[in-house]
């Protein structure tokens, strides 16, 4: 096996053409769990650690933000991250453990693609851009077009993701996850809910209850009618618990080893209520 060990965003692209069947590594924390159940035997891996490039964030003229792919979710906890993105900052948190918040990546979690996980709600309630980059050309997909099913999404194998932008909101924002214990654990349904106060918009989430992560766009508007987002009003306890039945509608779960549809469901619309209640009362 070859490993290449590129400095740089164009070195690892001339790696990638020379080697077109090389695969990516970021922090290795979903990669080394499929070689070592030798799920995955690559013959060659391009390992992206050392692209300061991709290990860096920008906030951007136009009020947004853009986060490298190879930025580990211990940055996104505190510090500045935190305060501009508060949703990703709780996502982040509960990766995991300290030692694989400190490898894995939003690059990591988009490439991996699976329903479960914990960037992946977030970056679907702002409305996310990745950004993807070939040897020849760039382009700029939607969240929404990127992941297209269960652990599958739109890069190109030619492609590496180089990073996300999402816009800075002016609102509440807020993460929750339900899991078999309180930490180390995979989601059983997870949800993100973001308040902008400016668009009146409310943008809701949900992770490990369908093929892909669902926005709930039929609560949001319903929502939206009932109360006056731009306002710092609380909202109805009658209000908060409809919102959360709703959103449970919208779910699409299904019976695995971690848990049944019915309890996924019903967990969804209880996170859906408490977010929307945490939003209502900060
Ligand atoms: C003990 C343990 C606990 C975990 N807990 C959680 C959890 O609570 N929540 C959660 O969401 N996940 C969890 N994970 C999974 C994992 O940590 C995350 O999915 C993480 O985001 C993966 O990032 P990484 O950088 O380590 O990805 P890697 O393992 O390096 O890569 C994952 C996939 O993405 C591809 N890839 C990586 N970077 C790029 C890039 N720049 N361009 C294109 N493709 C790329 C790789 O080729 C690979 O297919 C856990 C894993 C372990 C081992």
């Amino acid at each position: 096996m070859t490993v290449a060990i590129p400095l740089s965003i164009r070195e690892a692209l001339d790696a990638l053409s020379n080697t077109p069947d090389a695969r990516l590594i970021q922090g290795g924390t979903d990669m080394m769990v499929e070689i070592n159940f030798n799920h995955l035997k690559p013959h060659n891996m391009i390992a992206l650690r050392r692209v300061q490039e991709l290990r860096t964030w920008t906030k951007n003229a136009d009020n947004t933000l853009t986060i490298g792919s190879g930025v580990p979710y211990q940055e996104m906890e505190t510090g500045e991250l935190k305060q501009l993105v508060p949703a990703l900052a709780e996502a982040a948190r509960t990766v995991g453990s300290p030692q694989i918040r400190a490898a894995g990546t939003l690059g990591g979690n988009l490439g991996t693609c699976s329903p479960a996980g914990d960037g992946l709600p977030v970056l679907f309630a702002l409305d996310a851009i990745v950004h993807l980059q070939s040897a020849d050309a760039s382009r700029k997909l939607s969240i929404h077009d990127f992941m297209v099913g269960v652990k599958r999404n739109a890069r190109n194998a030619n492609e590496i993701i180089t990073g996300v932008t999402v816009p800075l909101l002016d609102g509440w924002q807020g993460y929750a996850k339900v899991g078999v214990r309180n930490a180390m654990v995979i989601s059983v349904a997870s949800a993100c809910l973001a308040i902008d106060k400016p668009t009146r918009s409310v943008r809701i989430a949900l992770g490990a209850v369908g093929p892909t992560i669902i926005r709930c766009r039929d609560a949001e508007v319903w929502l939206s009618e009932q109360i006056d987002i731009s306002a710092s009003t609380a909202i109805d306890a009658a209000v908060a618990k409809e919102f959360g039945r709703r959103v449970a509608l919208e779910s699409k779960p299904i019976d695995d080893h971690r848990s049944t549809a019915e309890y996924r469901r019903h967990a969804v619309g209880v996170l859906a209520q408490r977010l929307i209640t945490r939003a209502s009362s900060s």
